[in-house]
């Protein structure tokens, strides 16, 4: 017999990795960090109708410090790269990046000196969402899937990235270091 088969009903079993993921996916704090046309599609999904709400999530934060998930809206110019790499490093561990659209994933249209192709030069992306604009649906299904993607994180891992990353920062070809 098994020891879920010993227990009363109403015991709930799981891992600590487990419960801290669901801690952690359940109560995102976006900051604030709208850079163009896709940063429209993005307040809508924080309005009333699409209700981001509903996923533990409704406020957006001014400070990087309070927030632990940034939502890059838009394409990146050359002269935002350093700011954008300081707002993240200014965020507490754990954090996530989600590239909204196709500017901020690989430049998109924008295939040109002023604009960084990719996001990913900058900072570690966790989640990419094509479009142009993506839908708020798209933005609050790429959110679900980081959900998934958090819930599968072996707990130390963030951690070990955080160090690498002090160890060799991400600069974008041409970007200004701060
Ligand atoms: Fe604007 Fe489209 Fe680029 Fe988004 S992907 S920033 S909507 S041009």
């Amino acid at each position: 017999m098994g020891i879920e088969e010993k227990l009363p009903s109403g015991i709930l079993l799981t891992t600590v990795e487990k419960l801290v993921n669901w801690t952690r996916k359940s109560s995102f704090w976006p900051a604030t960090f709208g850079l163009a046309c896709c940063a429209i599609e993005m307040m809508a999904t924080g309005a009333a109708r699409y209700d981001l709400a509903r996923f533990g999530m409704e406020v957006f934060r001014a400070s990087p410090r309070q927030a632990d998930l940034m939502i890059v809206a838009g394409r990146v110019s050359q002269k935002m790269a350093p700011v954008l790499r300081q707002i993240y490093d200014q965020m507490p561990e754990p954090k996530w990046v989600l590239s909204m659209g196709v500017c901020a994933s690989s430049g998109g249209m924008f295939n040109n000196y002023a604009i960084v192709q990719g996001v990913d030069h900058i900072v570690p992306v966790d989640m990419y969402l094509p479009g142009c604009p993506p839908r708020p649906e798209m933005l609050i299904d790429a959110i679900l899937r980081l959900h998934d993607k958090i819930m599968h994180e072996p707990l130390g891992d963030r951690r070990r990235k955080a160090l690498a990353e002090k160890e060799a920062p991400i600069v974008a070809p041409g970007a200004m270091p701060s």
